[in-house]
């Protein structure tokens, strides 16, 4: 199948040509026709299969035709996902999507000032993209007009039907006309959060899985290795230094972890950014923006970076902590191995977190390979960074000489 054997726009063909889509991946097959035709759709599949373009493309096609026939412009489609930075991204596809179409998508999200995206709004628009909290409060403010929308979709859906997200959600719907359509699509579901799904949908909705016992991108390269706590930073100190043209996302527990590790590195004279919660908008879209363009090498993210952000060519993700929840897991390693790509995936277990990676592997169905590391891989590392009495000299030396010993294992590898 060909995206040009669809019924779709003229423009919106030349779009998905230009972006470089030469034939539409499983979940696009599977999901351009359904929503068209004005049907409702419970989608799951896996990550970097390109999910945002299969709502995306039918999506606008669909007003691009209506505007065709000359009917007025008023907000009729909303998207709604868990984070700024998706918004955003959503956003991007989508302007690229309809490029040289009369389709016009707007992004609202909070952290910012509002003025701006209120102008926007007055513009008009056919698309929102947002997340929850200011979605509510430009709604009563009288900015946003839901009351003539026909298509509701839900973008990271399991994450949005979730506690944190889930009356937000009910809230929202019931603004909502009844007689719409209403678009899931995820990498993860499960029981509960598909049988709450399935009360949000109209009864004959279609539902489209795709290998579903493996969530993960076919291309991610799995392994684990069991490492103490402590010893966790020199490992990744490791990681780094013997892969320096490498993209590296590397996912920690918490906000104030993520901080500690690049501190950590810092000392290690390993440059690295964060990107959390705690951060300020602006921050973390330029941290963000920095690493997609590879400008920065190394970010260190909690599991806010996990979900849907489309970074290209990540070469390697380090859970330095394993996640909390299961799914994460999937998300994060999604990262990489996006699209055609190739990636690794590393995660360090430390004996207390031994529990979660169990529970990771129920919950993928895999066993994740184990690499075998002991001290003696790292000491180098461990004897320089423990002195810390050297001057900065001699700590030069010291760097030069555990890179060339780096480099001469490598080259004996190769
Ligand atoms: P998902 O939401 O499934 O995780 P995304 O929508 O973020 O995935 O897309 C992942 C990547 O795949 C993006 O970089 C996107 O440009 C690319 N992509 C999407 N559709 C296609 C296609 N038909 N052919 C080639 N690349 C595609
Ligand atoms: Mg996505």
């Amino acid at each position: 199948m060909k995206f040009t054997d669809y019924p779709l726009a003229e423009e919106v063909q030349k779009n998905i040509h230009q972006m470089g889509f030469n034939k539409p991946t499983d979940i696009q097959y599977k999901s351009i026709y359904p929503i068209l035709r004005g049907e409702d759709l419970l989608a799951i599949a896996q990550t970097g299969t390109g999910k945002t373009a299969a709502f995306g493309i039918p999506i606008i096609s669909r007003i691009h035709d209506s505007h065709k026939k000359k009917t007025e412009r008023f907000l009729r489609t909303v998207i709604m996902v868990p984070t700024r930075e998706l918004a955003i991204q959503l956003t991007e596809v989508f302007d690229q999507l309809a490029r040289k179409t009369k389709v016009k998508t707007v992004c609202i999200y909070g952290g910012v000032e509002q003025e701006p995206q209120i102008k926007r709004l007055i513009k008009g628009a056919d698309i929102l993209i947002a997340t929850p909290g200011r979605t509510f409060d430009l709604v009563h403010q009288g900015f946003v007009d839901l009351k003539r929308i026909d298509t509701l979709v839900l973008d990271e859906a399991d994450h949005m039907l979730d506690l944190g997200f889930i009356k937000d959600i009910q809230d929202l719907i019931r603004l909502l006309p009844k007689n719409r359509q209403t678009l899931f699509f995820s990498a993860t579901i499960t029981k509960k959060i598909k049988r709450l799904a399935y009360s949000l949908v109209k009864k004959n909705a279609i539902r489209i899985q795709i290998s579903p016992k493996d969530p993960v991108s076919q291309n991610v390269k799995h392994s684990v290795c069991f490492i103490d706590m402590d010893d966790k930073r020199f490992f990744l100190e490791r990681i780094i230094k013997e892969n320096p043209e490498s993209k590296i996302l590397v996912f920690v527990r918490t906000k104030v972890r993520a901080e500690r590790v690049k501190k950590a590195l810092t000392r290690l004279n390993v440059e690295s950014f964060t990107i959390h919660g705690d951060k300020e908008q602006k921050d973390r879209l330029k941290v963000l923006t920095d690493f997609k363009k590879g400008i920065s090498q190394v970010l260190i993210a909690t599991d806010v970076t996990a979900r849907g952000i489309d970074i290209p060519n990540v070469d390697y993700v380090v859970n330095y902590d394993l996640p909390e929840e299961p799914e994460n897991y999937v998300h994060r390693v999604g990262r990489t191995g996006r699209g055609k790509n190739k990636g690794d995936a590393v995660s360090f277990c430390s004996k207390q977190e031994k529990p979660l990676l169990k529970a990771i592997e129920e919950f993928t169905g895999n066993q994740i390979k184990r690499l075998r590391i002991t001290k003696e891989d790292y000491q180098e590392t461990i004897d320089f960074s423990e002195d810390v009495n050297l001057s900065t000299r001699e700590m030069m030396n010291q760097i030069a000489e555990i890179e060339e010993k780096i480099s001469k294992r490598k080259g004996k590898r190769r």
